[in-house]
């Protein structure tokens, strides 16, 4: 995957005038396609571009980068089994810094900033983990099977699975 990434050029951004300036920032929007953003059955297709909206600054040796990153996932509705769509919206703010240990910060290479790994990273944190094709999709029924967004069988099951119950209370967590 890392070879993904160092291949990717779309996102690199040349800090060289935060170094003729010092205290300035850089603003710098991107996009591009990432491949293999995926998390359990939710994914960022190929085709979906993956945006965001940088301000790099520079600070002593390091490149400070507060970014708003943006990506249209696809994936199952955990309760219908059908489409569920979505997008992520997530803001971060991380650290490019010379001696990175790719764990803490990211690696800044002379005056490039790579910001392909830091859209994975905060694209893969984004990405619901148990989607919902909507907050109010009736699910399958558990008696028969149906799509009950779709059919009413008329099957007796209690109004609320607790098994659902459970699933909202992590995901609201
Ligand atoms: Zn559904
Ligand atoms: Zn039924």
């Amino acid at each position: 995957m890392s070879d993904l990434v160092g291949r990717h050029s779309d996102f690199v951004v040349d800090v060289t005038p935060l170094r003729k300036q010092p205290g300035s920032v850089l603003r710098a929007s991107r996009s591009g396609s990432l491949p293999g953003l995926c998390l359990s059955t939710v994914s960022v297709p190929d085709s979906h571009p993956v945006g965001v909206e940088a301000d790099l600054a520079w600070a002593s040796d390091d490149v400070v980068v507060t970014a708003t990153v943006r990506a249209r996932w696809v994936g199952q509705c955990r309760r219908c089994l059908g489409d569920a769509a979505g997008e992520v919206g997530t803001q971060v703010r991380e650290v490019y810094e010379p001696s990175s240990d790719g764990e803490e910060t990211y690696p800044l290479n002379g005056s490039r900033v790579d910001l392909a790994p830091l859209v994975r990273d905060a694209v893969l944190l984004g990405l619901p983990p148990a989607p919902l094709c909507d907050e109010g999709c009736q699910g399958l029924c558990p008696v028969c099977g149906v799509n009950r967004n779709e059919t009413r069988c008329g099957c007796e099951t209690s109004p609320s699975d607790p098994r659902w119950a459970a699933l909202d209370a992590l995901r609201d967590n």
